[in-house]
């Protein structure tokens, strides 16, 4: 029989600082019998809710299982310290969201792993899951442990831990995953790690063992089942295969990306040499672009949402970029919902999106340019040229834009002191070329090397490097008015160990995690002391991991298989020495890279037939594709075509015009390596030709060092393009309807929504008006908002059977189909209960409400105060004639007498109380503020009050036209 421990969290939950991080009562949520299905599978993410929950690949996987019946799929996310604290000391575990079920109970638990900064998170869900941390120390009832996501990429820092890792996508493998599972008998563990490690795609650490050379590098990683000696990754080759989630979960807590989201495509063939995404997720697959407008209509209908995201590494480059964004922004603009391309390229954006993205609710503008030099963009492969970003500057100025956050790294490889400082001069030129009218912050994080990619032989940059460079851009970059912003160099240091290490850290993290390390990435509660001394306790230096790795060194993760060729990554960082761009092989021809089988594996686009050339692509001819989309009159380009689109169907005009060499048709062999590519480096000096160039040292920074940012910044879209991470909402005008309706709606807050504050209870109110079709109004102006008018704000944790709100509407409706509407609408524990219209000249609800009556259960308290005392106390309180409570408030304290304030304080029964509270001008008391000195009750105590509004009494009556619809 499973235990579901919901009651227990719920007398938590008043003492934690956000309650809705806890409660799995959004919409989306996916509700089934944990005791009637084969298989349970904890989806888990090593961080806190609102992180957590942004992350795509989570809510694919969720909706992927779910749609089994014989399998349910249940979240499970990082408690916050408070609730850690919470649980160890009442001894509780940590459970899921849905059903409150304990992790043990599940069959399998299965993490993603996004950053390397999460670990310590993952021992924790272990730990207070009740599940084994080590592999070893499992048993037959104890669930699998699974990893996925990029970091899992090399996951030996955390072998130990893990049964399987799933390496690439998971579509597919989760499904097989728990097939395998419900065959499972339950007893023989070994055997279903056998069964999971012969499914392409996972790799079980147990089955190879690492052996050390007395230096302390790898001497070998012995595979101990001679059948598999490497894991190749798993790849999705189509991804309209799997449709996106129809009904996502719909956060009710404002989380990172609140927003929808649609996948247009998948893998980026740009080759940033430092972005660990581009080469792990090749081959580029992108979406039917049909199907992206007809899911993304669906998607909006399911959730409400205000903005929708195309998401990619690189979204500029979708081929269908162009007629999408207008078929949706032609269909969403009136609804009010903005499209957002959260990694692109401004050459991605034409002249039409650029004026639609002036209209954006945000205020700044962010381009990557990543290096200082031009020198070092061509190192790292950024193609774009410095002419080009000093004419997105000048345009966004005039565009209306007042500030631009501009993104370097630290650290990259063969950098000078003349690239560091290249980052202030460059920034400095963008200020100028934008002739003072953009506010220019210049964000410098440091590069910490990836696996998988052809900068993952390089060194990264100690923290005193770090810290020396940053002192000099500090200088160079306030003499020429820029602002600084730069990474917190301790934390690129651990998350640059974490990256490129082995089994040996598996103690260290024990360690850490055992003298108090959590939430390492952030930088307020990292404690490098402990790292330091974990790593020291195990005999082990950081420089081990930081340090450049010869060519020939045996690599952490080179039994891993990640699609691309060891000899492809040695054949681009000989490129990147020479300074030489590797081709696009979704423009220019395939350079081999290792990703495609040309068989079902190669890039799929949409592109028109001949845009990219190659015998081995999808030749996908859409109609899409060719679509241009007429612009307004005067537009130097076609409307919506972007300058990336140009080139290409340029390109194709010139192909077919014989001006060009056509590519060969379908069929065709696959290709052969570039001509002229350079043989591998060998393996000694390892990166010799990442020298310094001739200009001498800056003191204290070291010439060519290795180091920097991978694929940790922000969680999604690390292979933008030089002018990524563009915040583009793009939100239309459209017309500011008239009011011709104001309705009143009472609603009750009960269950799991007493614990959703204001904003929390706003978010989801309007997400549901929006699902519904009501035709609520918006203010004009800028920022147009929507014309929705709540009460007084009820306490957190407090629940209530009648909380007001007004809506102004633009067409008329019978107040109570709103009810009607609402109802299947609204998250668990939000009720329609009556809409009535008032007139529109009535005051607001805040101003015609008199007082407030409450139930106070005291029953639930762990010590209740004894009945006798409590009458004493309630009779001493009326024989009062003044009864002086402080009150705080964030204009200060004040004093109010409660006697008369409170107008009503009777017994309902031994244990429970009738309270009726005045709003008055200098304030409203809450019930907690007289019961604690009343009765004696002490805050924490006071946080387990169940308080329960059950009426509202309005100074007058309330003007009603039509009467209570229900
Ligand atoms: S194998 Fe060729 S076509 Fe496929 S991703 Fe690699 S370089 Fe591109």
């Amino acid at each position: 029989m499973l235990r579901t421990w919901r009651a227990e969290y719920e007398r938590l939950l008043p003492r934690v600082e956000k309650p809705a991080r806890y409660l799995g009562n959004e919409r989306g949520t996916v509700r089934k019998d944990p005791e009637q299905v084969a298989v349970r599978f904890a989806l888990c993410f090593p961080e806190v809710y609102e992180i957590a929950q942004s992350h795509l690949g989570l809510q694919i996987l969720y909706d992927v299982l779910n749609r089994r019946p014989a399998v349910v799929a249940e979240r499970c996310y990082a408690p916050w310290v408070d609730l850690e604290a919470l649980l160890r000391a009442h001894g509780l575990p940590l459970v899921s969201l849905e059903s409150h079920l304990a992790l043990r109970d599940f069959h399998v638990v299965g993490f993603s792993l996004q950053y390397e900064l999460t670990y310590t998170n993952l021992l924790t869900m272990l730990e207070l899951g009740g599940i084994p941390r080590r592999t070893a120390a499992r048993g037959p009832g104890d669930p699998l442990v699974v990893a996925g996501g990029p970091a899992a990429f090399n996951p030996e820092p955390l072998a130990p831990f893990l049964d399987a890792v799933v390496l690439g996508d998971g579509e597919e493998l989760v499904g097989e995953i728990a097939d395998v599972v419900a065959g499972w008998d339950r007893r023989d563990r070994a055997a279903v790690l056998r069964a999971l490690a012969a499914l392409p795609g996972v790799y079980v650490p147990a089955f190879f063992a690492p052996r050390y050379a007395p230096d302390g590098r790898i001497a070998e990683i012995v595979p101990l089942d001679p059948e598999r000696v490497t894991v190749r990754k798993r790849v999705l080759a189509d991804l309209d295969a799997v449709p996106p989630p129809a009904g996502p979960i719909v956060p009710t807590l404002g989380v990172v990306h609140d927003r929808a989201s649609v996948e247009v495509m998948r893998g980026c063939v740009k080759g940033c040499r430092f972005c660990q995404a581009g080469y792990v997720y090749r081959p580029l697959r992108e979406r039917d672009p049909e199907q992206v407008v007809a899911r993304t209509r669906g998607l909006m209908a399911h959730t409400g949402h205000e903005e929708v995201s195309l998401l990619s590494l690189s979204t500029g480059d979708y081929s269908g970029v162009n007629p999408v964004l207008k078929a949706l922004m032609d269909e969403l603009a009136p609804q009010r919902v903005a499209v957002s391309l959260p990694s692109t390229r401004v050459d991605a954006l034409s002249p039409a999106i650029l004026e639609e993205i002036r209209r954006v609710r945000k205020t700044g503008f962010t381009l990557a340019p990543e290096a200082g030099t031009q020198r070092l963009r061509d190192v790292i492969q950024k193609e774009y040229r410095e002419e080009e970003l000093l004419a997105a500057a000048a345009l966004f100025a005039d565009l209306g834009w007042r500030s631009l956050k501009l993104y370097f790294m630290i650290g990259l490889p063969s950098e000078t002191a003349e690239d560091v400082l290249g980052i202030a001069e460059l920034a400095g030129r963008v200020k100028r070329a934008a002739r003072g009218r953009l506010e220019v912050t210049a964000s410098v994080s440091t590069f910490s090397p990836k696996p998988h990619t052809p900068f993952q032989w390089a060194a990264e940059l100690t923290v005193e490097e770090t810290v020396a460079r940053q002192q000099l851009l500090r200088r160079e970059l306030g003499r020429r008015g820029v602002a600084f912003r730069w990474h917190d160099p301790h934390l690129s240091w651990l998350e640059g160990i974490f990256a490129r290490g082995d089994r040996r850290l598996a103690d260290v993290l024990e360690t850490a995690h055992a003298g108090g390390a959590r939430f390492d990435g952030w930088s307020d509660r990292c404690r490098i002391d402990v790292w330091q001394e974990a790593l020291a306790a195990h005999g082990l230096e950081a420089g081990v991991y930081l340090r450049r790795r010869p060519l020939d060194e045996v690599l952490p993760w080179d039994h891993l298989d990640a699609g691309i060729s060891k000899r492809f990554l040695q054949q681009d960082l000989a490129r990147a020495v020479a300074g030489r761009l590797t081709p696009d092989c979704s423009i220019e021809r395939c350079t081999y890279c290792g990703a495609c089988d040309f068989r079902t594996v190669r890039n799929l686009d949409y592109h028109t037939a001949g845009a990219k050339g190659g015998e081995h692509r999808g030749e996908m001819v859409s109609r899409w594709a060719e679509q241009l989309v007429p612009g307004a009159p005067g537009d130097p380009l076609p409307g919506w075509e972007t300058r990336t689109w140009r080139r290409i169907r340029t390109a194709v005009a010139e192909r077919r015009a014989g001006r060009l060499p056509v590519a060969p048709g379908p069929g065709a062999a696959p290709p052969s390596p570039l001509p002229g590519s350079p043989a591998p480096p060998s393996a000694a000096p390892a990166l010799a030709g990442l020298a310094p160039r001739a200009d001498g040292p800056t003191p204290g920074v070291r010439p060519h060092a290795a180091a920097g940012r991978g694929a940790g910044r922000s969680g999604e879209g690390h292979a933008e393009e030089w002018l990524g991470a563009v915040p583009s909402s793009l939100v239309p005008d459209a017309p500011a309807l008239p009011v011709v309706q104001r309705v009143r709606l009472r609603y009750r807050k009960v269950g799991p929504a007493r614990f959703l504050g204001v904003r929390e209870v706003g978010t989801a109110l309007f997400r549901a008006v929006r699902r519904a079709g009501i035709p609520v109004a918006f203010s004009r102006g800028h920022h147009p908002m929507p014309r929705i008018a709540f009460g007084p704000a009820l306490p957190l944790g407090f629940s209530s059977d009648d909380e007001l709100v007004d809506l102004e509407l633009t067409t008329r409706l019978v107040p109570a189909t709103l009810c009607e509407h609402l109802g299947g609408e609204l998250p668990d524990g939000l009720e329609a209960v009556a809409a009535w219209e008032v007139a529109r000249a009535e005051p607001s609800i805040e101003r015609m409400i008199a007082a407030f009556r409450y139930q106070i259960d005291l029953s639930g308290l762990e010590v209740p105060p004894v009945p006798a005392a409590l009458a004493a106390a309630l009779a001493a309180f009326h024989a009062a004639e003044r009864w002086p409570v402080r009150r705080t408030n964030r204009n200060g304290e004040r004093e109010l007498d409660a006697r008369r304030a409170v107008p009503v304080l009777e017994l309902l029964g031994p244990l429970a109380l009738a309270v009726e509270v005045a709003v008055e001008p200098e304030g409203t008391l809450k019930p907690g503020a007289l019961l604690g000195p009343l009765l004696g009750l002490d805050g924490d105590t006071l946080a387990l009050l169940r308080v329960h509004k059950v009426s509202t009494r309005f100074r007058e009556p309330a003007a009603t036209v039509a009467a209570v619809a229900s």
